[in-house]
């Protein structure tokens, strides 16, 4: 029966995995509340314009993966494929203009209508950033050192390899638009059928492309470096600058371009060798144009996503924080339970097995990692007092019931 499988592309996460999932979450919410952020959470569906209006009606994204759906009211929605759009919407529906600069972060599902494969699901996960109202250097620099931090902080700080290019401001990019078109257009019968209708639409994209044949054409492009106006390079330039100042290693690629419409100056990614093709964890960009665009108040922003579940494959296994207390009683007594709550409530977590002999309960305290075992025999019991053995040092001490919370707390 079909039903009894996940959906191709969705995977459960058990407790091993969400643990790791959560150490990633947790990471990037702590690291980035240093640098003033706070959580925004929004629908997980949009009305569908939100997305193909602001995602380009050429990108991947819209042209194919995205999970639109009518409702009964005839309008169209679509689960989110990205943060960015509906942070986008959320500060136009707010009226937040009156609050910039903003800084926010958010976290959960998206969804995209792609082949499966190592690294690349159909529900995904991700963390990401938006810092709204500054169009200024500094806040490229804060942003993506802000970005290597997280993976630091994640101990991949020398896994991962930063690449920076500049999409340039409009004149820079409207003057290598007509540089790639003047370029590209004799190849035009050589190109893929996607890239030919990419070439009319948005030529920028020819770049992005991962048709084999598209590549080897795209090869000798002219670069956006070329086209650059004065005060675009010198954007890009303080960027740099600044990274280098606060040893945030980088290397400039001419060649990245990031798959949505509404980036200009700064892209960037980070990637890893350590994961096949997937490589990239971490990326983002400026897109000043877009809240406008949506026809919200023109407002820059700078931000990123990063891939949960890639990060997740790279971070390893993380221990449970805290190990338990397992009480064992001799026999069946019903004094256990009102100990286990007493001892939770103070804030111990306490292992209480069910059923099976004293041998068994012990093989199960040693299995869920307990610290220490709380033995409930029937003499100590009677003078009101329990062993309890340290399965650590393997020492062993009888303590009154009534002084017990404090026993285990101490440790
Ligand atoms: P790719 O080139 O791998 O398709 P992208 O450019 O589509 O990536 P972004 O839209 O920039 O990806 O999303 C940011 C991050 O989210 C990616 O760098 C990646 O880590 C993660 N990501 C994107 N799509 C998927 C997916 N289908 N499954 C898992 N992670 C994903
Ligand atoms: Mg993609």
């Amino acid at each position: 029966m079909a039903g009894l499988q996940p959906v191709r592309g969705t995977h459960d996460l058990l407790p091993d995995d969400s643990r790791r999932h959560r150490h990633v979450e947790d990471t990037a919410f702590q690291l980035v509340r240093r640098y003033g952020y706070g959580e925004i959470v929004t629908p997980i569906f949009e009305f569908t314009e939100v997305f193909a209006r602001t995602l380009g009606e050429t990108s991947d994204v819209v042209t194919k993966e995205m999970y639109t759906f009518s409702m009964k009211e005839g309008e169209s929605i679509t689960l989110r494929p990205e943060g960015t759009a509906g942070v986008a919407r959320a500060f136009i529906s707010n009226g937040l203009a009156q609050s910039l600069p903003l800084k926010l972060f958010y976290r959960g599902p998206m969804f995209r209508h792609e082949r499966p494969q190592k690294g690349r699901q159909r529900q995904f996960h991700q963390v990401g950033v938006e810092f709204l109202g500054v169009a200024d250097p500094l806040a490229d620099i804060e942003t993506v050192s802000m970005g290597f931090r997280f993976l630091e902080a994640l101990g991949l700080g020398d896994k991962v390899t930063l690449e920076l290019n500049t999409l340039g401001d409009q004149e820079s990019r409207e003057a290598y638009r007509n540089a790639l078109i003047a370029y590209l257009d004799p190849f035009r019968s050589g190109l893929s059928e996607e890239s030919r209708a990419r070439l009319d639409k948005n030529p920028l994209r020819v770049l992005d492309s991962k048709d084999e044949g598209d590549k080897k054409i795209v090869a000798a492009a002219p670069l956006m470096t070329d086209c650059l106006t004065p005060s675009a390079k010198d954007y890009f330039d303080q960027l740099c600058q600044g990274l280098t100042d606060i040893g945030v290693p980088f290397t400039v690629n001419p060649r990245l371009v990031r798959g949505l419409d509404y980036y200009c100056h700064t892209a960037f990614e980070f990637t890893t060798t350590a994961l096949g093709a997937q490589g990239t964890v971490l990326a983002g960009g400026r897109y000043d144009g877009l809240i406008g665009q949506m026809g919200g108040p023109a407002t820059p922003g700078i931000g990123w996503a990063a891939g949960v579940e890639r990060l997740s494959m790279l971070v390893g296994d993380i221990a449970a924080t805290d190990r338990p207390v397992a009480i064992v009683p001799m026999g069946n007594a019903p004094q256990a339970m009102v100990l286990a709550d007493r001892l939770r409530a103070a804030g111990i977590s306490v292992e209480l097995g069910f059923s099976g002999n004293m041998k068994k309960r012990m093989a199960r305290a040693d299995k869920a990692d307990a610290r220490a075992v709380v033995i409930l025999g029937e003499d100590e019991m009677a003078r009101g007092a329990a062993t309890v053995r340290d399965l650590d040092s393997g020492s062993q001490t009888e303590v009154a019931l009534d002084r017990l919370t404090e026993h285990l707390l101490a440790r």
